[in-house]
């Protein structure tokens, strides 16, 4: 192999167009312009990009050269987070992303809830991987607010005679928005994770296995591994990984998933 150097993914350099509380908890984001042309789109419905946050007392003008910065100011980095694309149109070259406002802490969070028409959004990707599979026997997404997005996707493609269950916890009633699911696909809402993992584990198992998309919050995902561990669902049916820890910012919470304590098939 040779050792070429890796390119570094474009950044799609993107204004706010529209700002709307969707829910109480919940943000939605439009943007877009020109810088469109510089976004790769894909058909995953948990497509995801990483967003770009540079501290603007560093004065720096995006694209950013993340390899120079590196190397020379490594202090001026700009805060990378992660959130699912929850649709794209690119006839308008726009995107729309969800955020959950989850407080004063953090960086993705608080800037979604000052965020201006106008302002600046800086992406690089979309990454992603999972999208109903028409073939599976039944669906099982389990998920919490960070997850909406993409399990409202999900829910989105899936086939008129899918049959499975949601299962989503979101604590406020008033935040539970969700597309119209299939007849056959039952909608669970829990308040907590611990009641969720109830739920889950209480689910009626056929004999064959179900598709399953669960992602959230880190300790809840791993108890959830260790159920379908349990049910014996293989692997190659799962797409499962934390989107959160409780107490981490991402860039810990990504750099954890190196270790043991980061890694969702410990439990
Ligand atoms: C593939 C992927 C897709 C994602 N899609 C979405 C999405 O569409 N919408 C979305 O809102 N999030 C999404 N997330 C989760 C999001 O990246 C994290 O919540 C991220 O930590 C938020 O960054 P922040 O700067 O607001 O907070 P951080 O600086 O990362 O964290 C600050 C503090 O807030 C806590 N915290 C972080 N997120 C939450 C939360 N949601 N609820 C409660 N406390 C929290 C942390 O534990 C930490 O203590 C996704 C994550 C992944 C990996």
């Amino acid at each position: 192999m040779t050792d070429q150097p890796r390119k570094a993914p474009s950044q799609a350099v993107l204004a706010v167009q529209e700002v709307e509380r969707i829910s109480p908890d919940l943000i939605r984001i439009t943007a877009g312009g020109d810088g469109y042309e510089a976004f790769t789109d894909n058909s995953s419905t948990d497509k995801y990009v990483k967003i770009l946050f540079a501290d603007p007392s560093h004065g720096l003008t995006p694209p950013y050269d993340l390899a120079q910065l590196r190397a020379e100011s490594p202090e001026k980095l700009p805060t990378r987070r992660t959130y699912t694309v929850r649709s794209t149109d690119a006839a308008r070259r726009r995107l729309v992303i969800d955020f959950v406002v989850h407080g004063d802490e953090g960086v993705a969070g608080p800037w979604a809830r000052r965020a201006q028409p106008g302002d600046t959004l800086v992406v690089s990707g979309a990454g992603g991987g999972y999208a109903p599979d028409p073939a599976a026997p039944w669906h099982l997404l389990i998920g919490d607010h960070t997850a909406l997005p993409a399990i409202s996707s999900a829910v989105e493609a899936l086939q008129p005679d899918a049959v499975g269950h949601v299962v989503l916890s979101i604590a406020a009633p008033a935040d539970r928005v969700l597309p119209q699911t299939p007849a056959g696909v039952q909608v669970h809402w829990t308040e907590t994770d611990d009641e969720l993992l109830s739920i889950v584990e209480g689910l009626a198992w056929t004999d064959e296995h179900p598709g399953v998309f669960a992602h959230g919050e880190r300790g809840t995902i791993k108890a959830v591994r260790a159920i379908l561990k349990q049910r014996d669902v293989p692997r190659d049916r799962l797409s499962i990984s934390a989107y959160w820890a409780r107490g981490r910012a991402e860039d810990q919470f990504q750099a954890e998933k190196r270790e043991p304590i980061g890694q969702i098939d410990e439990a």
